[in-house]
């Protein structure tokens, strides 16, 4: 990898100066945590360095005994010399790009980032740098969000209507980041809104540092059917999927997702309705984003990266691919 500060390693990236990894697979003296999705935020370091909320999610998820030294956004750290902080990457609460500075480069780690301020997470912030490493998820010009007032309106409409017919609105998106993000768009006039345990343990968290989460009710085995009848549930993306929950009454299914732009994936999920509602960048944010970081090299990571490298070079910029360290969870 053509860079100063960074090389490209098995377990991920990593910077030999400070021997600190980024979002690293395996064991590890000490990682960089972005945010607290599992395809970054993994068991094996001995030490992490993350947003404190991130670091809340971390414990959660990895357990209370990780440790997690907790770094606020802007705030610089020095190991071995070289410079280290973070800054919002706008994808979920907590979520950060993390910048190295040493040995005369500025390398940026995007981990994954939307340049929409969705108003949970903390607006993403251009940085700018020499040495840019972006994720590519979602690379392709076919992928262009539709603004995301119109998608909640989409939203409630549908959740109305499922109202005015006697059913249950359920919703599915991913427990960090997307579920929050619908929750606090909905429009509370309509009824109520359920979540799934997996979400809510995550809304409580959240509340803690006051994310200003509308109210919630706690989905449990003795939820009836009657209490559900014109309310709203969000569940994670399985619970949606899986279809038993079609059995017991009648339900109207949704899932907001990025890939759902494409009509052909509502196919591959058992929904009623797609939301094409992503937290990663579309093909125009990331433009956006190389453009605001002056970088003068840039790296792709995951998803479309082959192509976006291509694109990039046609362009006149510096651009090469980092391969895929380990099969991904397909995040939206
Ligand atoms: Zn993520
Ligand atoms: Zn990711």
């Amino acid at each position: 990898m053509n860079s100063k500060l960074l090389k490209y390693t098995k377990k991920g990236l990593y910077c030999s100066q400070a021997d600190i990894y980024i979002d690293p697979a395996g064991k590890t003296n000490r990682a960089i945590i972005t945010h607290a999705h599992s395809d970054h935020a993994r068991r094996g370091s001995d030490s992490y360095l993350a947003h404190p909320v991130t670091a809340l999610l971390m414990r959660h998820r990895l357990g209370s005994k990780i440790n997690v030294q907790e770094l606020e956004y802007g705030r610089k750290v020095n190991i071995n010399g070289i410079s280290i902080s973070l800054h919002p990457a706008g994808h979920v609460p907590g979520s950060a790009q993390v910048r190295l500075e040493g040995c005369g480069e500025i390398a940026v780690i995007s981990g994954d980032y939307k340049l929409e301020n969705d108003r949970l997470s903390t607006p993403f912030e251009p940085v700018k740098c020499d040495v840019f490493v972006t994720e590519t998820t979602f690379a392709l010009p076919i992928y262009k969000w539709e603004p995301q007032e119109i998608i909640y309106k989409k939203i409630n409409d549908w959740w109305l209507r499922n109202k005015k017919n006697g059913i249950v609105s359920v919703i599915g998106g991913y427990s960090l980041g997307k579920a929050q993000r619908i929750l606090k768009h909905l429009d509370t006039s309509t009824g109520k809104i359920f979540t799934h345990p997996v979400i809510e343990d995550v809304n409580e968290i959240l509340r803690n540092s006051k994310f200003g989460l509308p109210e919630t009710h706690r989905l449990n085995e003795n939820t009836a059917y009657k209490e559900l009848k014109g309310n709203i549930v969000i569940g994670p993306p399985s619970f949606t999927g899986g279809g038993s929950i079609k059995d017991t009454g009648k339900y109207s299914i949704g899932y907001a997702s990025g890939w759902l732009k494409t009509r052909k994936a509502w196919g591959r999920q058992s929904i009623d309705i797609g939301f094409a509602l992503s937290d990663h960048c579309d093909w125009d944010g990331l433009n956006m984003a190389v453009k605001l970081t002056g970088a003068e090299k840039v790296f792709a990571t995951h998803g479309f990266t082959k192509q976006y490298v291509k694109w990039l070079r046609e362009n006149e910029i510096s651009a090469y691919e980092l391969t895929d360290i380990a099969a991904e969870d397909k995040e939206d």
